[in-house]
């Protein structure tokens, strides 16, 4: 509804939102939209995020004069999210906007504004629907909560 009419881009980032924005995709009705991914990483290894984002693959094309929804599978310290509109803006889109499936507000560290959001978890370091723990479980069928021993 909020789009209507207008020429709208999903930004997938990737990798972990891919599941979420393939469903996310197939459930918008409306012609005038277009997929790119882009590459980020801002975990290392393990679950605590570095804190530096690294863009490792950039869009395929301009994002000028477009609606942009950034598609993203969980807000964690916002710090991917805040890093994302900084980059957007100086491509001039007409409008920039987030989607994201989980938001952890218990760990952040800049406010960012969600437009549209799924969940709101706690502070648990979670995997499957295309979150990783190390490149793992990307395909579990569900979200699960990671324990440590
Ligand atoms: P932020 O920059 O908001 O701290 O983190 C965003 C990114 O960190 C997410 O796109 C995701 O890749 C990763 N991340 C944050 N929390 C989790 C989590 O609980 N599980 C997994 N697998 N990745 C997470």
């Amino acid at each position: 509804k909020d789009y209507h009419e207008t020429k709208v881009v999903l930004v997938v980032v990737l990798k972990g939102s891919f599941l979420f924005a393939a469903d996310l995709c197939r459930a918008i009705d409306m012609h005038n939209v277009r997929i790119d991914f882009l590459g980020v990483r801002s975990y290392g290894e393990g679950t605590e995020s570095s804190g530096v984002v690294q863009i490792t693959q950039d869009l395929s094309k301009p994002i000028a004069d477009e609606d942009v929804i950034i598609v993203e599978d969980i807000v964690d310290t916002g710090l991917t999210i805040a890093h994302l509109m900084d980059l957007f803006r100086t491509r001039a889109p007409r409008s920039v906007k987030v989607c994201a499936l989980l938001h952890k507000p218990a760990r952040a560290k800049v406010q960012v504004q969600v437009d549209y959001l799924g969940f709101t978890i706690e502070d648990k370091f979670v995997v499957g629907y295309g979150l990783d723990f190390a490149e793992r479980y990307r395909n579990l069928p569900y979200i699960g909560v990671v324990e440590r021993s």
